[in-house]
């Protein structure tokens, strides 16, 4: 780059940064860079177009263009030249605009003349905030020091824009993060919240985006760069034993911190005239605005990688730490982009709702925000470009709904939903110790499910008459090793404790499918779900399993023990598990151990097959659960964590629940208890059909405990089995619209 065309910008860029400093109202500032630039540049026109709102460009400033235009024109994102630029953050340089596509002439403007157009993205870290356009009446392309120039000048226009400086008197510009924001997600745990934004890894500010002396600032570049180098040197050494994937993504910033190009860049934006800071930004903006238009999955996370290190080197440079010195707000929603189950519980239940940018429902932080009972949507994009710490927001889980920023109206609304849903809990709580006994007499058990110590207090307030089913595999996901015996005898213990002498089931580690444990080698294969899981791998690694059944039995030390296997798809595998369990227990007695007062020991029955296992396994099993969630997907070969498939087919289709009765049926001829522990357990109406199809004890999340029993308390079951009868008597698909029909005929 010719050392004069360096000057020349930096000296553009030195008169910006008086612009900056001065204290001229918005629009006054705005009017200035635009001389400013066309002076420079030599070119007749020069706007600025920033958003009015998320679809609307606005002409916010001009030299050249008519003055009357300026706060008067606008187009929407797409619409002409401008439009175009904005939408797909990309320059355009062109020696002859009108004949482009898309153009769109505004003679409101007077721009007729001017036939070379340069149109550069305003934009900060992926975020689009505007369009910076030069035009000149001659037919000439910009050279490409130009295009630089300018798109150097474009990232300052963005951080001042950021940081508020073209707001005020006369703007007619709403400062940015101040308007309010609806952002749509999914939701991962049900309910509704209001409070303040906390950013679990806050926006770094670059408040000095222009420096003087670039030898200054290429000194703390390369020194920041050292130290981001040491570090990530550092964790690949800490990470020795790690799996491949945490090693590969830290192969990956190794590779970014020494790569050649992306240091030549950041020098040359420094050279420019930009602060070692804004550099780095500038470099991370560029590599967000690829990652929107790269579809290869390999290459975006490579390129997200690029992101994270991008953060951490703004940190060292900036100084600015994980929370900025923010304090925690006392009703806190967490926005993250992304968020481990560890980091979730260390927040733990002082956080009132969680949105995430990305995330899953099936993901390990959506099990802990369950555990937790804390709202959880999952999918909102843009939410962390759009939020700050501190701002007002509301979270509709059920909805999937987030409000930053809402006005006076969307509050009211949400408080009035808020309060309504305050009153249902009230009612709720006045039946917590009524035993759920139908019109008609039949007494249903209604249990909870659990999988962390966190879930514990819930057993006495839900009113749950115990745990029936406690997930093993949560105590496992969230930590970054593997329990030791005696943490985890300790750890049951205290769940044994907790429950006051209530019934707890546990289920023995399911893993595999959606649940891998951090510290284990995975395993490839092609379809998780069918693969190799829960207690495949428990008989298949016998290791484990004994490890744990040693932990049970030692932490139920004499009193009783209730243990479940889960996913077992054939008779021979409930042997093979249960003769693993009378070894530990032999084992046990041979060392002295206290054994269990009682043993119980059931099955999960969650696949097809183990419905139609021979009668003689119906009469061994202690007990049976039936797991909803996997036997429904595998019932109709759908999966429950795609969310293209996963509500296609009705928990209250015949075909389903002829199935459900055929289990009820087969386990009372063996007098075999069964329980229903799938999230259906937990819908009012679905758990009121599951009750009339004859399953007596339903376990669900404990939230869900009052609406359920509270239906059930007001329901015939009789009544209704004949409703469900005449519906398939009919041929319909499904009952639930015959059900709804009588739920709303009894008002
Ligand atoms: C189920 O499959 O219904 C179940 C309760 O187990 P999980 O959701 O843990 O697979
Ligand atoms: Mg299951």
């Amino acid at each position: 780059m010719p050392e004069a065309t360096e000057s020349e910008s930096r000296k553009l860029l030195g008169r910006l940064r008086e612009v900056m400093a001065g204290s001229d109202p918005g629009q006054a500032r705005l009017d200035k860079i635009t001389q400013l630039i066309g002076d420079s540049m030599g070119t007749e026109v020069c706007s600025v177009y920033l958003f009015r709102d998320a679809d609307t460009l606005e002409l916010c400033a001009t030299e050249g263009l008519k003055p009357e235009a300026v706060h008067q024109t606008r187009m929407r994102l797409g619409e002409g030249l401008v439009g175009r630029v904005a939408r797909t953050g990309r320059v355009m340089n062109t020696a002859d605009a009108p004949s482009e596509k898309g153009f769109r002439y505004m003679p409101e403007t007077g721009e007729e003349g001017y036939t070379s157009f340069l149109g550069i993205p305003i934009q900060r870290l992926g975020e689009s905030l505007g369009v910076l356009v030069v035009q000149s009446r001659d037919g000439r392309t910009y050279t490409a020091d130009e295009v630089y120039a300018l798109e150097v000048v474009a990232m300052v226009i963005a951080e001042m824009t950021e940081l508020g400086a073209f707001v005020g008197e006369g703007a007619a510009l709403s400062p940015l993060h101040q308007r309010p924001v609806l952002l749509r997600g999914t939701c991962a745990q049900e309910g509704a919240s209001e409070g303040h934004v906390w950013l679990h890894e806050p926006r770094v500010l670059v408040t000095n985006p222009i420096a003087e002396d670039p030898r200054r600032e290429m000194e703390r570049l390369t020194g920041a760069v050292e130290e981001l180098r040491v570090g990530v040197d550092k964790m690949l050494e800490i990470s020795a034993g790690a799996d491949k994937e945490q090693l590969q993504v830290l192969e990956t910033y190794r590779m970014f911190a020494n790569s050649k190009g992306w240091m030549r860049r950041m020098e040359e934006d420094i050279a420019r005239g930009l602060s070692a800071e804004a550099a780095v930004e500038k470099e991370q903006s560029q590599a967000r605005a690829r990652m929107g238009q790269v579809s290869d999955a390999y290459l975006r996370e490579r390129l997200s990688d690029l992101d994270d290190l991008s953060n951490r080197l703004l940190r060292i440079l900036t100084g600015q730490g994980s929370q900025t010195g923010a304090e925690l707000p006392p009703d806190p929603i967490l926005i993250a982009r992304n968020i481990g189950p560890a980091e979730l519980l260390d927040y733990g239940r002082s956080l009132r709702g969680i949105v995430l940018e990305e995330g899953s429902v099936g993901s390990h932080a959506a099990i802990v925000a369950r555990a937790l009972a804390i709202p959880l949507i999952v999918n909102v994009q843009r939410v962390i470009a759009e939020a700050l710490n501190g701002d007002h927001v509301l979270v509709d889980s059920d909805q999937g709904v987030v409000h930053l920023r809402p006005d006076e109206s969307v509050v009211t609304a949400f408080r009035d939903k808020m309060a309504m849903q305050a009153k249902a809990q009230e009612r709720y709580a006045s039946i917590r110790s009524t035993p759920a006994v139908t019109r008609d007499g039949a007494r249903i058990g209604i249990h909870m499910n659990a999988g962390l110590m966190a879930d514990l207090p819930s057993l006495d307030s839900s009113g749950a008459e115990g745990v029936g089913l406690f997930r093993t595999e949560l105590q496992f996901l969230v930590r970054s090793h593997m329990p030791k015996r005696s943490e985890l005898v300790a750890n049951y213990a205290r769940v044994l404790e907790a429950a006051h002498g209530k019934r707890v089931v546990f289920r023995t580690l399911d893993i595999g499918s959606d649940k891998v444990l951090p510290y284990m080698k995975p395993t490839d294969e092609p379809n998780p779900a069918l693969g190799w899981r829960a207690i495949r791998v428990g008989l298949d690694k016998p290791g484990i399993l004994r490890m744990q059944l040693q932990a049970l039995v030692r932490a139920a030390a004499g009193r009783p023990l209730t243990v479940m296997f889960p996913f077992v798809a054939q008779f021979e595998e409930y042997r093979a598990a249960r003769a693993e369990l009378d070894k530990v227990i032999a084992g046990e007695r041979r060392l002295g151990h206290r054994l269990p007062e009682r043993l119980e020991v059931g099955a999960m029955l969650e696949t097809p097959s183990l419905a139609f296992a021979p009668q003689k396994f119906f009469d061994e099993v202690d007990f049976l659960s039936i797991g909803g969630n996997d036997l429904k997907q595998f019932f109709f070969a759908a999966d429950r964590e795609n969310e293209r498939v996963r509500r296609r087919y009705d928990t209250l289709n015949t075909s389903f629940l002829a199935l459900i009765e055929r289990i009820v049926e087969r386990c009372a001829i063996s007098d075999t208890p069964l329980s229903f522990c799938g999230e259906d357990a937990g819908r009012p109406v679905e758990a009121l059909c599951l009750a009339a199809t004859g399953i007596g004890m339903l376990s669900m999340r404990p939230a869900s405990i009052g609406p359920v029993k509270s239906l059930l308390l007001r329901s015939d079951l009789g009544a209704l089995r004949d409703v469900i009868a005449d519906a398939r008597e009919r041929g319909e698909q499904s009952v639930r619209p015959a059900v709804m029909d009588w739920l709303r005929a009894q008002g």
